[in-house]
Order: structure tokens, then C-alpha cells, then sequence
């Protein structure tokens, strides 16, 4: 049955990124009509690991997507914690069959683009989801109360569709977020992340199976295994000014070494590894900013990008697409009513963990006194303990 209520008009999703592609499938199974446009003339196999935490898997499993991802999955037992000033291992944060057991679902090292690959491949099998790429969509016509207009960039040529609502899932650069009177705008975070993934085989025995968390004055560093384990993801995080005109850039690896120059010799050679470094600018959009306007609703991170120390930006863009589904269909012939009540149900827990990525941001990269006491907390606590830290974040499923 189609739930397009009166007007037969679809709902436009402007963004085939992990959220759009996760809220197009979740609002199909609703039974909407979806026409989900990127400006990108393809879905390349851009990116690199993104984490995949048990609250973002509960979303997956409804989807029926998970028996998809696991060959690309990853699952390591542990992360491990090191100081890089002295080499030393401080703690270990117990995860594997632990979190699984605990939560329900596994906690998943995967490449961003086997994600958006499987989420592509159940939106291209589902009939009712209209995927349109080089397609950009710039600007509404007709008021947000009424039936909207919306108006993209086709190839050089502008076309017009109506629809009856607009979710802006475009990203940290969102346009869609113009759409909404008093939006917040996207920062520049002062830090910027070295990216590169490498043959699992290139790298030394001891860095192959778990996830490695190293911290130092003013940088810090992550590697896990992506790919079901075939490959390394390497990220350097840097405090940085950002100098390149885009906010992607290909990075010089002697300026990566440099930066990291005082690190022990093995994180070094291990930085020497890969042929090709990427660098992102890290930006952030305030979650306490809106996310709606009448029948247009933000998603992932076009309300709410946040810096990746807590591994969360994926998973929050999957957990909106589920539950602004589910507002969907309890109040669907009103929809200004079911945005807002996505707004109010999202915004807590979505602050909450943006606030956790900000702190960890300064916790990561203390000196001194600072990094002692640190330093110590960690040596002091058992690795359950660590991973049950959060259990507010990876215990949450789409119906609580
Ligand atoms: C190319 C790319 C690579 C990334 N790589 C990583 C990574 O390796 N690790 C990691 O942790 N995070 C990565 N991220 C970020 C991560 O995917 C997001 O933080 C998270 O998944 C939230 O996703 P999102 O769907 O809200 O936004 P995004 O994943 O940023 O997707 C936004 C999509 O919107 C499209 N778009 C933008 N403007 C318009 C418009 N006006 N009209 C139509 N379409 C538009 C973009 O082409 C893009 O496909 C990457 C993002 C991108 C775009």
C-alpha cells in the first residue's frame, strides 16, 4: 500500500551518502515514493574505515543488510590504547564477541564505500526508490507549508519536481540547510585528519588484527582493520590551519612524518607504509541548531556533522534515517508535525554525543599533567569497563 497520501507526490531525498541511501530504504519500507538525487556523477569508491557501532548494525539488521556487509566487515577483539611519548601500551578496551553479546550487534570496522556499496545495491533492487545522480539540488520554489517544488541541477540543465517533502541528507556543505531560517553553518575545526588504507600483508604481524589508539601532545593516531581484514585504515589527527581551497586535498607524506616526528620509530615506519595520503578538514555543524522547517528535515551530517572522535557520524546518520522514518509513518498526512517530532526525539542524544567528540578532541591530545592523569585513569581500568563506558550510545536500537 502506498502511504503518498493524497497527492501521489514523492518525498526527494538530496543526498546518496550513508544517511540518504539508509533513509531512502527505511522510508520505502514505510511504502514512500522516494526520488534520491546526488550531485556526484557517480558513487565512487571514495573514502576510507568508518566505524559501525552495535546502535548502528540494530538499524542494518531491520534493513536485512547485515548477512551483505559481513564479508566487509571487520570485528577486532580489542582496541588498544598506547601513549606514543613512551610506547607504551596503557589499556585495552574489550570489544568483539563482548559488545556483540552485550548489545545484540557487532561492533564493525568497515570502508565507507563497501557501506555505501550494499546500501546502493538494495536501493537499485527496490522498486519505488527513483535514484538520480549528477543531480544537485539547489533551492525549493513554493512555500515549505504547501507542496514543494524542488528545483536541481541536471547536468548543466535546471528541472523542476514536486514532491511532498525535502530531507536534506547533502553533508557537512549542506545547501538544503540554507532552506532553514536561523540554520547553523558548517566550522572548520582546527583539525585535520591524514587518511590512507593499505594491503593488510604490507604491514607488520602486530598491527593486522586489532584497532590501535595512540595519543600525543596536539595529534593522535587510529588503525584498524577494514575490508573483512584485507587492508589497514591509517588515520593521523592533526591540529592544523587549513590552507588547500577544497576541503579534501592530497597530502604530502613528509609533512605527515615531520608532524609525527618525536612518535616511536614502528608508528613511524608504519606511516612510511602507504604510497598515497588523503587530508580531510575536520567541520562540525552545532546539533543544537534546527533541523526542520515544515516539510523539509535535515539528516546526518547536514544537521549535525561532529568530529570523529567518537566514531559516531555514520552511525547518527543511520539512526536518523531510521527514526525519521518512523515519524513518517505514524503522523504521515502530517508532516511539519513528524519532522518536529523527529527534531525533539534526535536532538538530545545527538548533542550528547557531539559534546563526548569535542571533549575527546582536547582528552586525546593533552600534555603534561593532564596527559599524566589521563594516562593513569586508563593503566587503572579494566578493558570491560572501558567498552561499557558507552553503553547508552551502542545500546540503543530504533524502537526504544
Ligand atoms: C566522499 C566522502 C567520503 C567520506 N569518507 C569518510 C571516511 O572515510 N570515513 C568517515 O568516517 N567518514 C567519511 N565521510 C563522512 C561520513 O560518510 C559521514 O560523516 C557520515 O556517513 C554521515 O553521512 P551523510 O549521509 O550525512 O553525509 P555524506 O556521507 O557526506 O553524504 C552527502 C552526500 O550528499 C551529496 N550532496 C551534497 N550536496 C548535494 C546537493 N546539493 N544535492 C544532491 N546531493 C548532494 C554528496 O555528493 C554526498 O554523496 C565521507 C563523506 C564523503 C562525502
Amino acid at each position: 500500500m502506498s502511504t503518498n497520501g493524497e497527492t501521489g507526490l514523492p518525498i526527494i531525498i538530496a543526498g546518496a551518502g550513508i544517511g540518504g541511501l539508509t533513509a531512502a530504504l527505511c522510508l520505502h519500507a514505510q511504502g514512500h515514493e522516494i526520488v534520491l538525487m546526488d550531485r556526484a556523477r557517480q558513487l565512487s569508491e571514495v573514502g576510507a574505515g568508518l566505524q559501525l557501532s552495535p546502535n548502528a548494525c540494530s538499524v542494518l539488521d531491520q534493513l536485512g543488510l547485515l548477512e551483505d556487509l559481513t564479508p566487509h566487515a571487520y570485528a577486532p577483539d580489542f582496541v588498544k590504547i598506547f601513549s606514543a611519548k613512551s610506547g607504551e601500551e596503557l589499556a585495552r578496551v574489550t570489544m568483539g564477541t563482548f559488545l556483540k553479546e552485550r548489545h545484540g550487534y557487532p561492533f564493525w570496522e568497515i570502508h565507507r564505500a563497501d557501506l555505501q556499496r550494499v546500501l546502493l545495491e538494495k536501493v537499485q533492487a527496490s522498486d519505488g526508490i527513483s535514484l538520480r545522480l549528477s543531480s544537485e539540488v539547489i533551492d525549493l520554489e513554493s512555500s515549505p507549508y504547501e507542496h514543494l517544488t524542488c528545483v536541481f541541477q541536471d547536468d548543466e540543465i535546471s528541472g523542476n519536481l514536486h514532491c511532498r517533502a525535502l530531507v536534506g541528507a547533502d553533508g557537512v556543505w549542506s545547501r538544503t540547510r540554507r532552506l532553514i531560517p536561523g540554520h547553523e553553518d558548517a566550522h572548520y575545526s582546527g583539525q585535520v585528519a591524514y587518511r590512507a588504507t593499505v594491503p593488510i600483508d604490507a604491514v607488520p604481524e602486530r598491527w593486522r588484527h586489532d584497532a590501535g589508539l595512540w595519543f600525543h601532545k596536539s595529534a593522535h593516531l587510529v588503525h584498524y582493520p577494514v575490508r573483512g581484514g584485507r587492508e589497514l585504515n591509517i588515520v593521523g589527527l592533526v591540529e592544523e590551519a587549513w590552507e588547500d581551497e577544497t576541503w579534501s586535498a592530497k597530502a604530502n607524506k613528509e609533512t605527515l612524518l615531520k608532524i609525527f616526528r618525536d612518535w616511536p620509530t614502528e608508528v613511524r615506519n608504519l606511516l612510511t607504509i602507504p604510497d598515497a595520503w588523503l587530508k580531510w578538514a575536520l567541520c562540525s555543524v552545532d546539533a543544537g541548531g534546527p533541523w526542520t522547517h515544515g516539510n523539509i528535515a535535515l539528516i546526518g551530517d547536514a544537521a549535525h556533522a561532529m568530529l570523529p572522535f567518537m566514531a559516531q557520524g555514520a552511525a547518527m546518520s543511520i539512526e536518523d534515517a531510521a527514526i525519521l522514518a518512523e515519524h513518517m509513518h505514524q503522523d504521515v498526512e502530517n508532516i511539519p508535525a513528524a519532522f518536529r517530532a523527529f527534531e525533539r526525539q534526535r536532538k538530545q542524544r545527538v548533542q550528547h554525543i557531539q559534546g563526548i567528540s569535542f571533549r575527546n578532541a582536547r582528552t586525546f591530545h593533552y600534555g603534561g599533567a593532564m596527559a599524566f592523569a589521563r594516562d593513569t585513569v586508563l593503566r587503572l581500568s579494566k578493558p570491560t569497563s572501558l567498552a561499557a563506558r558507552f553503553d547508552d550510545i551502542y545500546g540503543w536500537t530504533p524502537g526504544q
